[in-house]
């Protein structure tokens, strides 16, 4: 074996043993390097701007260090830097670098030094060197072999380097995650084995990552409740939808029991981790207590509700004095008196709806006395007496209400009747509002599912801007077009009927088209059981 073959040959095997860590893995093809080259100097090293800090190096006692820095202008790799190649220098005496204040200075005679790049810029040098003349000279051999050690000493930078900074963006990542005031859990895919918690999470949970813990089991080991103190089913939890689905998923009904008997409510959101290949890799999950948000919205229904029992009262005192003035129990009324009274009663019968509507919604969200009774009821009698109760309004608007020719005489359902005329004069009474002068508002149906029977009510009228859609249901929502249109309204009927029809097991929804009209749908189940809210 000739002898580049044989310092390859060890090269090779330095560079093989991982195991070594870098320092010593350096160190020892440094060693390679002078016993091969026949110099007494081998160094590794640095340089940024004008500093040169030796790195790595195998030199003779009492010589250099590791760590120790220099000007670049005074070593000769600053011939290297300007060179961007290999520089190999025999005899420094007689080279045209006689005069280099390295030489100078040290009295180094041969040299033979190679640019390090990482990423494509120049991060240092590899140089061996020696007090004595190199004979004879440095060969092409020797060049190739520093070249070569030149890229295999840069590649291993590159990747330590980029370790490093991997390993220093998970450290940033792991302080921002820690650091977040909002629980953090990150599960893999499928199986659902958690991955980490941050201390936010451990704090909310009670507990760190279980080793038992799966999608199957959150509930168990977590202890995770409904507001009602029942388990809080697994397959309903955020995480294991967004296991199952890919989808996000949001609750915030959830409630964390602590072994000491506290509760946390939570929400909680959960976003899909998605691998290139499109395949779901993970599921993280963010949650925040939110029992303080909880409290306020309960005493904020409280108030509400309160206040609208104490308003009822007197209200209800108004309207009756003011009918029996306008029923003449008073005396006789003049025309002004009539129509004055006749204002007074019609603003305080707004106001009864209002204080209606608000004790409405505060039952619904406490789940209080919000109880549907169902008993079989005649549909058909029940709208047609609606239709009848807005005529007044019907007129004033210049609308007429009209039944679809596919009605049947009698429609039995079984229905909380007090409540589902609610829903219906309320959809109505929108219909009517909602419509332009001379329009039509049909009430029609379809029978055609065997459990289910569809009511709808369509009107021809200003219909609902495609951007607030989605906010039909909202309590207090208006759209824009209505507000404009001088039209009264308080936005709660819309999100009472939906909670009435629910609250029977049925389905509401709507179809709209700006000025042309909308139609809302109720569907209610033929024969369901009894749902309660
Ligand atoms: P209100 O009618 O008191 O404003 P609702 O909750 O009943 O409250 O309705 C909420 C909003 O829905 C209305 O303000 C209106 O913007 C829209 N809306 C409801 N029904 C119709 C309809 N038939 N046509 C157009 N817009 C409607």
């Amino acid at each position: 074996m000739d002898t580049q073959d044989a310092r390859l040959r060890s090269l090779y095997e330095i560079t093989a043993r991982t195991e070594l860590g870098i320092a010593e893995q350096f160190r020892s093809a440094l060693l390679v390097g002078n016993t091969t080259l026949m110099t007494r100097m081998a160094m590794i090293n640095r340089i940024e701007g004008d500093k040169f800090t030796v790195l790595y190096c195998v030199v003779p006692p009492n010589t250099l260090k590791e760590g120790e820095e220099f000007k670049l202008a005074e070593t000769y790799c600053d011939i290297t830097v300007k060179t961007d190649d290999v520089v190999a220098i025999s005899a420094m005496a007689t080279s045209q670098y006689s005069a280099h204040v390295c030489y100078q200075k040290f009295n180094l005679e041969s040299y033979l030094g190679v640019p390090i790049k990482v990423s494509g810029k120049l991060f240092g040098t590899l140089t061996f060197l020696s007090p004595e003349a190199h004979r004879p000279e440095f060969s092409e051999n020797d060049k190739d072999f520093v070249r070569l050690m030149g890229k295999w000493v840069s590649n291993t930078l590159e990747q330590k380097i980029a370790d490093e900074n991997l390993r220093a963006e998970k450290e940033k990542l792991r302080v921002l995650l820690e650091s977040l005031p909002v629980g953090v859990f990150l599960a893999e895919a499928p199986s659902g084995k958690p991955t980490m918690v941050n201390k936010k999470a451990i704090e909310l949970l009670g507990r760190g990552i279980d080793p038992q813990a799966g999608k199957e089991s959150y509930t168990e080991i977590y202890n995770f409740k409904r507001e009602n103190g029942e388990p809080y089913p697994m397959e309903e939890l955020p995480l294991p939808i967004t296991l199952a689905t890919g989808q996000p998923s949001t609750k915030s009904d959830i409630v964390i029991e602590g072994t000491n008997g506290k509760k946390i409510g939570i929400r909680a959101v959960s976003v899909p981790i998605v691998n290139p290949d499109g395949t779901l890799n993970s599921a993280v999950v963010v949650f925040e207590d939110i029992s303080k948000e909880r409290e306020i919205e309960k005493m904020k229904s409280e108030f509400v509700s309160v206040a609208s029992h104490q308003l009822r009262t007197p209200l209800t005192g108004i309207k009756w004095f003011a009918e029996l003035m306008l029923r003449g129990k008073a005396g006789a009324v003049s025309a002004d008196q009539k129509d004055f009274l006749t204002q007074i009663h019609d603003s305080n019968e707004r106001m009864i709806k209002l204080v209606e509507d608000l004790l409405n919604v505060s039952r619904i969200e406490t789940g209080t006395k919000f109880e549907i009774k169902k008993i079989p009821t005649d549909m058909v009698p029940m709208l047609d007496s609606l239709a009848t109760d807005l005529i007044g309004l019907a007129e004033k608007h210049k609308v007429k209400i009209v039944r679809a020719e596919n009605f049947p005489k009698t429609i039995m359902l079984s229905v909380d009747a007090d409540k589902i005329r609610q829903v219906f004069g309320n959809l109505l009474s929108n219909a009517v509002k909602y419509s332009h002068e001379g329009g039509v508002v049909t009430i029609g149906l379809d029978s055609s599912k065997t459990d289910a029977i569809t009511f709808s009510m369509s009107d021809t009228g200003l219909g609902i801007p495609e951007k607030a859609q989605s906010r039909m249901f909202e309590k207090f929502f208006r759209a824009e077009n209505v507000q404009t249109q001088e039209t009264d309204g308080t936005g709660l009927g819309l999100y009472i009927v939906k909670a009435i029809v629910e609250g029977h097991g049925g389905k509401i929804w709507f179809e709209s088209k700006e000025n042309v009209g909308t139609t809302f749908f109720v569907e209610l189940p033929t024969n369901s059981p009894t749902a309660t809210k």
